[in-house]
């Protein structure tokens, strides 16, 4: 082993983020181009998890403020959208791409309150992400017979888009800005415990011009996404979130006529061959499972290491997860952020004791969590085997299951051996082995010597119980038009 040290974790000075944001007490519906309280009158809380305090209300839409939703949709895509010429609807997706940039700073640190990612996540990675798709979608929206020559594309109609928590604003972003390059209209639910950038999102789409109607937000839980699947008015339905709902999804949308894209869980492989640059691959791993807190689909939540590094990898895995700063989302020197919610620390704890009471060695860092909120230690298993609960389930949460493989067969075969098939990783020095092994990886998406990296020209989605469709690049257009 070098004698590189990492050395045990710095003092920071706090560094808090201290831009001042202008968020609400109680967040209405979106519809039709205005914020309208739910027909019910009933709110839920959105908590902070940082503290678990609860820091804002937030309508609760029901069936009755979805079908008003869907048919402000179809309205605007029969009167405005459909019929406007593309190179217009693009300025408009121009404008709002714009004003994403003006705002991200406000938007990034409403991100971190409301969902507990780290400042430094939220501000480099999310936002420009967004303005990203809003900007590349843009530059489609007149060029859709480039995209796909020889043919005549048409939008869909009104597209039903259901998100997740973990990358609230970005999987806005994923799914709003290629339906309406497209021509299409949208009604979006947001997760219900982090739906305030949704609604802020909202306001832009207002100071953009943006047709009433165009995109419309219903906030709340699982019934109402359920009442936006299921409604007669909806041409598509686009969902991204865990695969026990996706396959309910399925089920509900099957010989609807409706059209259906999922992008669901991961259980990724990240695999480092003992001829891998060893320091670049121990950060690309600690980013490929720790960023976001490990709340991302495709999380490199398995390390399967060449056993003949095995020891050594460990041991700077363990140096290095004592100097991630766990902590106040809205410091600049935080590494991890608050676990989302307490049902997903709930979620994390019970697989975590799984992996105890299975025989697998719990590896944690000596840092102390703060006393409020919703935290969890990054952490690694070692001794894990195949058939662990923590090496087949997703725990979506910042902890490693580390395995080993002898030969790139060996690898291969544990890699595919899950019913997810999202992502994957590989680390090593020879090209060849990177094509050689991706060509047998099933996984959507595959990095080498890196992990993580997302722009909005790439395809992302998934094979196997990981669902089916891409969302971003070229490919992304192809779900929400028809032929
Ligand atoms: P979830 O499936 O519980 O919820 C996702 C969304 O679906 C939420 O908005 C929720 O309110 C809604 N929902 C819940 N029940 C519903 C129903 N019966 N009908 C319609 N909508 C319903 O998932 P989650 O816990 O919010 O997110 C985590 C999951 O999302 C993980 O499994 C993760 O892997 C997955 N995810 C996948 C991708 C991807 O691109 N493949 C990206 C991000 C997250």
């Amino acid at each position: 082993m070098s004698d590189l040290n990492f050395g045990s974790a710095f003092d920071y000075a706090p560094a808090p983020e201290t831009t001042p944001v202008s968020m609400r007490k109680k967040y209405e519906l979106f519809i039709d181009g205005k914020f309208v309280p739910p027909k019910a009158g009933k709110y839920f809380q959105s908590v902070n998890p940082a503290t678990g305090k609860r820091h804002a209300r937030i309508a609760n839409g029901d069936a009755g403020d979805v079908d008003a939703a869907v048919k402000s949709a179809r309205r605007a895509y029969e009167k405005v959208w459909g019929p406007m010429a593309p190179a217009e609807r693009g300025k408009y997706l121009f404008r709002i791409a714009r004003i994403v940039q003006e705002k991200s700073r406000e938007l990034a640190i409403i991100e971190s309150i409301d969902g507990g990612k780290p400042i430094k996540e939220s501000r480099d990675v999310d936002l420009p992400l967004v303005a990203a798709h809003f900007f590349y979608y843009a530059g489609w929206a007149d060029k859709l017979e480039y995209a796909f020559p020889g043919r005549t594309p048409k939008p869909v109609g009104v597209a039903g888009q259901i998100i997740p928590w973990n990358f609230p604003l970005l999987m806005a972003a994923w799914k709003i800005a290629p339906a309406l390059a497209c021509g299409n209209t949208v009604v979006l639910k947001p997760a219900e415990t982090t739906s305030v950038t949704a609604m802020h999102l909202a306001e832009i789409f207002q100071e953009a011009g943006l047709p009433d109607g165009v995109v419309n937000i219903v906030t709340g839980a699982g019934e109402t996404g359920n009442a936006l699947v299921e409604h007669p008015g909806i041409d598509k339905i686009a969902f991204t979130g865990s695969t026990a709902v996706g396959k309910r999804i399925a089920k509900s949308v099957a010989a609807s006529g409706k059209r259906l894209t999922l992008e669901l869980g991961g259980k990724a492989a990240n695999l480092v061959f003992e001829d891998a640059p060893i320091e670049q691959a121990v950060e690309g791993v600690i980013n490929g499972i720790y960023f976001n807190q490990g709340h991302v689909c495709c999380a490199g939540s398995r390390l399967l290491i060449q056993e003949s590094i095995h020891d050594e990898f460990v041991a700077r895995l363990e140096r290095r997860i004592e100097t991630l700063r766990v902590g106040d989302p809205l410091d600049k020197n935080t590494d991890i952020g608050a676990i989302n919610s307490k049902a997903q620390l709930g979620r994390i704890t019970e697989l975590v004791g799984s992996g105890i009471d299975e025989g697998a060695t719990l590896h944690e860092p000596g840092c102390s969590l703060p006393e409020e909120g919703f935290w969890f230690k990054p952490s690694f298993f070692t001794g894990v085997t195949s058939s662990h609960r923590i090496a087949r389930e997703e725990i979506f949460g910042p902890v490693l299951s580390v395995l080993t493989f002898r030969t790139p067969a060996e690898a291969i075969a544990r890699a595919n051996d899950t019913c997810y098939g999202l992502s994957a990783g590989i680390w090593t020095d020879k090209g060849s082995k990177i094509f050689a092994m991706a060509d047998q990886l099933k996984a959507g998406v595959i990095w080498a010597n890196t992990f993580n990296k997302f722009d909005p020209t790439s395809p992302f989605g998934g094979f196997k119980e990981s669902g089916f469709g891409r969302e971003g690049g070229l490919q992304g257009l192809a779900p929400y038009l028809k032929f």
